[in-house]
């Protein structure tokens, strides 16, 4: 693949062009309630070549690796067709040429387990859910993973080829009582072999059990709190509102947004660091190397409270005067890549949980995400579960905590940073401009915040 990559690239007519040539191996096995839902794997290859001619990009897609020649032409003959009606022309920030080979290591490769292997894995959770208690009345158990080998060359002489391994389990439950209706689900993602998807009985259980304690909670009164998020709520807040804000080209397109997000502004106290890493051992947002080959950096996007720097590609590192940071990805081989985040998250501080609690009159501990939803700086999160902080300790079990507000306010009202820090790779993965699920990581200690609305019921 490299030999034709190198030959093909060596013909090109462009100012620049690149080729990234993708075999996916993937399976998945999927139960709900007593039903096998899902039991496939597959492989898929893929080719993408970009061409930029006077500014504008051209792009052509492969099925097989033949057709690269040809492809790269005509990638070049529609990058030339658009030069001709170019208004913001298309540069690229300098990048060390890079020759890297980057071969993942898994202790049990789950490319060589049997399919049947997962399905009993699967099946052996969602029974462990299903016979919890009388009240679960559904369950999902989904077991997925994906090896991705990636090859990819450009005209200034870059060569990278990497193996990206990801394994995701999601156990979830279903708990019914007269009518009243409550879930809860554990997501489980890394970077690694099959071992990351064995023994996780324990959190079946407790999934189990959240969702039927959760039809004996009580439901949190709106109102204005301090909040305790946990590591996956923390984490998962850092990403969605503010971590999407930081991806550049999002900011070279809102005028207003780039005004607001001035480096060297400051966003929060000085115990605030907001890092987007591309590589921590294990996580599944590593890219040793983005998908324009650019190798990755440690983006401080926070800075003792001080907002330091943004997520860039070659393109938007270039519009805006600053240095390309590896976050350059694709979804797939059929995708060019845009700006996204790799792994994400808040450095740990001092503070232990109990220090956090005390002082507490009446808060909320929020832990975990149901999801949310984000729009410019105002966002909503939902609390897959909480508890009440009533003088300064842990009480009963809450439900239906919503948190709303401008992540702005958020940031600044951080009064305490834990020691306690945590990633999850979660199940599923960030979407953005059609490309999803991005394989992400999030992470983030306890972190206390005074002043969050809540809109309960
Ligand atoms: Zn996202």
């Amino acid at each position: 693949m490299e030999q034709l990559m190198r030959e093909a690239i060596a013909e090109a007519k462009a100012d620049f062009a690149e080729v990234r040539w993708d075999e996916t191996a993937w399976s998945r096995v999927a139960f709900q309630r007593d039903q096998l839902m899902a039991l496939e794997q597959s492989r898929e290859v893929g080719g993408i070549v970009r061409a930029l001619v006077g500014g504008a990009w051209g792009i052509a897609l492969l099925t097989d690796p033949a057709e690269l020649p040809a492809q790269l032409a005509e990638a070049t003959r529609l990058a030339r067709l658009a030069a001709k009606h170019i208004k913001d022309p298309t540069e690229l920030a300098e990048v060390p040429v890079e020759e890297a080979h980057h071969a993942a290591e898994l202790k049990e490769d789950f490319r060589q387990v049997p399919l049947a292997r997962k399905r009993a894995l699967a099946e052996g959770y969602n029974k462990q859910i299903l016979g919890f208690a009388p009240e679960i009345v559904s369950t999902t158990v989904r077991y997925a993973d994906t090896f991705r080998r990636s090859w990819y060359a450009n005209s200034e002489g870059t060569h990278v080829y990497q193996e990206i391994p990801d394994v995701t389990l999601v156990l979830a439950a279903v708990a019914r009582r007269n009518g009243d209706i409550q879930q809860a689900f554990e997501p489980i993602g890394e970077a690694g072999g099959y071992e990351l998807a064995l023994g996780h009985e324990v959190k079946a259980e407790e999934t189990a059990k959240r969702a039927v304690d959760l039809l004996n909670a009580k439901p949190m009164k709106g109102g204005t709190y301090t909040v305790i998020l946990d590591q996956e709520l923390a984490g998962v807040f850092i990403h969605e509102a503010f971590g999407h804000i930081c991806e550049a080209d999002f900011l070279y397109r809102n005028p207003h947004m780039r005004e607001v997000m001035q480096i060297g502004k400051r966003f929060g106290a000085d115990i605030l660091n907001v890092v987007d890493d591309g590589f921590i051992p294990g996580s599944r947002g590593n890219m040793p190397f983005d998908d324009e080959g650019v190798r990755r950096q440690k983006v401080y996007l926070i800075r003792e409270g001080i907002l330091t720097g943004l997520m860039h590609s070659r393109a938007t590192a270039k519009k805006m005067g600053m240095e390309p940071t590896g976050n350059a990805r694709a979804v797939s081989w059929e995708h060019e890549p845009i700006v996204r985040m790799r792994n994400t998250y808040i450095e740990p501080g001092d503070a232990s949980f109990e220090e956090m609690l005390s002082g507490v009159d009446h808060g909320i501990y929020a832990k975990a995400a149901f999801g949310g939803q984000t729009m410019f700086e105002q966002f909503t999160f939902s609390a897959a579960y909480a508890y009440e902080i009533e003088r300064g300790e842990v009480g009963p079990m809450v439900r239906d905590v919503v948190l709303t507000g401008n992540v702005f306010h958020i940031l600044k009202n951080i009064d305490m940073v834990g020691s306690d820090f945590r990633l999850a790779g979660g199940a599923g993965g960030c979407g953005k401009e059609g490309q999803s699920p991005l394989p992400v990581t999030d992470g983030a200690p306890h972190v206390r915040v005074h002043e969050v609305t809540i809109g309960g019921s």
